[in-house]
């Protein structure tokens, strides 16, 4: 799950609390071990599921691993996430100079739902599982804030402090697995044994030196179950994904056309994938955290309806999906979504739908409707297609339905 420019920026300045230091009294270590103890039982009445504790400083295997990706050009589709921004973010203290301890904060997202299989004239799409109800960032937020003001009340002074969520994905990960949450698994999602990796996470950057918990000696052994099992060949390496071919970013932070190749692989899913995370034994034995807030009826849900998606006006959109993780695709980017989806689907129903959005108004939705015409088949596609071909200018929408009359063509000789 990559993540976008904007949440960064909203991570670092929505959430940011700034208090001003009063004084740092001495704070024995009896009291700070008492603390942590209290912090955690005020985390969990919050409701997060998993707290733990590490220590402030640089992470230099995590700069070095980031550095890496991004000379190999795995981390190319974030092009906000430079050399730089890394260094920045691989050093909490960056964040915050006075920092001394991150509590390392996770929601455990599974709850309660199964997706909707397709019918013929009802083609359903899939969303991941962590953004069937309302947005994280949302939920985290206020609850890192009392926590913040539950740890100032228990010292009786101001503490420097920094909420951090969705910050940046892979550092993120590197706190919580320096703080002993989990292990980094071969798809790169952090694993705890009770919750697998249906866990978000974020971060309470404090001014207290407090004690912290010691990294996790398990790891994936000799499974290996989620690397062939990604669709689009994403996971390249044990622990490594490019991000370029995820379906995750391609449906949820790339702007622009989908590849052409893995348009097919993508099937049915209309916002991220939970494929490397289904097929882990470790997720099989999962405790859920049946959080409300994450429920499949407080947003879009499992299984949408794609010819709804695909028909929906703006501000429809941004209605339905105000508190929802969903609003990141972007209007056109859920409905360029939607008719990858119902190519990959096949439903003859679905053409009307599709012939709609050929004469829509966005050109990325128009182009990408032109491809699944041209998968669908059928004379009212072709027909379709080819009125649109007379009118069309926008010169990458007439070169999409080109190579969809192509494939028709091929379809029909073949
Ligand atoms: Fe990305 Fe899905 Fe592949 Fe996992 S299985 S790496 S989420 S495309
Ligand atoms: Fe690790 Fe296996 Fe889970 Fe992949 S499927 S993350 S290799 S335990």
């Amino acid at each position: 799950m990559p993540d976008s420019r904007a949440h960064f920026e909203k991570a670092l300045d929505a959430t940011d609390v700034d208090i001003p230091v009063v004084a740092n009294e001495a704070e024995n270590s009896s009291d700070l071990q008492e603390l942590k103890a209290e912090i955690v039982e005020r985390a969990h009445e919050l409701g997060f599921d998993l707290v733990r504790f590490a220590r402030v400083d640089a992470m230099p295997e995590t700069l070095a691993v980031l550095e890496e990706r991004i000379d190999a050009g795995l981390l190319s589709g974030l092009t906000w996430f430079t050399k730089e921004r890394a260094r920045d973010a691989s050093d909490p203290r960056n964040l915050m100079g006075s920092a001394r301890t991150a509590v390392s904060l996770g929601i455990s997202y599974l709850g309660s739902g199964e997706y909707t299989p397709s019918e013929p004239g009802e083609a359903r799409g899939k969303v991941a599982r962590y953004a069937w109800g309302l947005d994280y960032h949302e939920v985290f937020k206020g609850k890192l804030v009392a926590l913040h003001e539950f740890v100032q009340e228990r010292l009786g002074r101001a503490v420097e402090a920094r909420t951090l969520v969705d910050t940046a994905r892979i550092v993120d990960r590197a706190v919580a697995e320096r703080a002993g949450m989990g292990w980094f698994g071969k798809n790169s999602n952090i694993l705890n044994r009770e919750r697998g990796s249906w866990i978000l996470l974020g971060e309470l950057l404090l001014d207290v030196e407090l004690p912290t918990d010691e990294r996790v000696r398990t790891n994936c052994g000799s499974c290996t179950r989620c690397m062939p099992a990604c669709p689009t060949g994403a996971i390249i390496a044990p622990g490594v994904v490019n991000s370029d071919r995820c379906i995750s970013y391609l449906t949820i932070e790339l702007k622009g056309p989908i590849p052409r190749d893995l348009r097919p692989l993508i099937g049915d899913w209309v916002f991220g994938c939970d494929i490397c995370q289904d097929v882990c034994p470790v997720n099989g034995k999962a405790v859920p955290g049946e959080h409300a807030e994450f429920a499949a009826e407080m947003g879009i849900g499992p299984s949408p309806v794609l010819t709804e998606l695909l028909d929906m006006t703006e501000d429809e959109f941004r209605a339905r999906y105000r508190y929802s993780p969903v609003k990141r695709a972007k209007w056109a980017g859920l409905r360029r979504n939607a008719a990858v989806a119902l190519g990959n689907v096949g439903d003859q129903e679905s053409v009307p739908a599709l012939v709609r959005a050929l004469h829509g108004d966005a050109a990325l939705v128009r182009g990408h409707a032109a491809w699944a015409l041209g998968r669908i088949g059928g004379e009212a596609a072709l027909e379709a297609l080819r009125e649109r071909a007379t009118i069309e200018d926008d010169e990458w929408v007439r070169e999409e339905i080109g190579l969809a009359l192509e494939m028709l063509a091929k379809t029909q000789n073949g």
